[in-house]
């Protein structure tokens, strides 16, 4: 189906089954000894906790990354369609997905309606974006790109939804 003719219903589902897909087989799942830049997250209101490992090249590439942990659907889906999003890109370029996405989920950030963010081109993100009609589950949904923020800018840390 693509998206772009798709009746908004039928966009529905198809997110949702993505969502569903990757909350039942997460890709890159597991640890990843190699790893130059760790850090945790959790969600207290709902309990998801997930550790993250990335590893950045000397070029500022990721290189590859896995997660860890255990969570409610959401949580595990978005952490799953991160890593494969992140794999292969610059570390600003992903952290520009990170504003874009989370600015778009909890529409705090000033400049959601600006082409600064319409620029980063979310494509399957956009699954995750249902979450707006529950406003409890946008941590679930942004916690992996929480945990991305700290281990790119500060290695070993901890990110907390709270
Ligand atoms: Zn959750």
């Amino acid at each position: 189906m693509n998206p772009g003719t798709a009746k908004p219903e039928d966009l529905r589902e198809l997110y949702r089954e993505l969502i569903l897909d990757h909350a039942r087989s997460p890709r890159h799942f597991g640890c990843l000894p190699s790893a130059t830049h760790t850090a945790e997250g959790v969600n207290p209101l709902c309990g998801d906790k997930l550790k993250l490992y990335v590893c950045i090249t000397d070029e500022d590439r990721v290189s590859d990354a896995r997660f860890e942990g255990t969570g409610c659907a959401i949580s595990v889906a978005s952490a799953s369609l991160m890593t494969d999003t992140i794999i292969g890109m610059r570390t600003g370029e992903a952290l520009d997905f990170f504003h874009a996405l989370v600015g778009r989920l909890s529409g705090t950030a000033p400049d959601t309606r600006q082409p600064a963010s319409d620029s980063v081109e979310l494509g399957k993100l956009r699954a995750l974006e249902g979450v707006r009609e529950f406003p409890s589950r946008v941590k679930c949904a942004t916690l992996a790109w929480h945990a991305l923020n700290s281990a790119i800018s500060r290695s070993g840390s901890t990110a907390s939804t709270e």
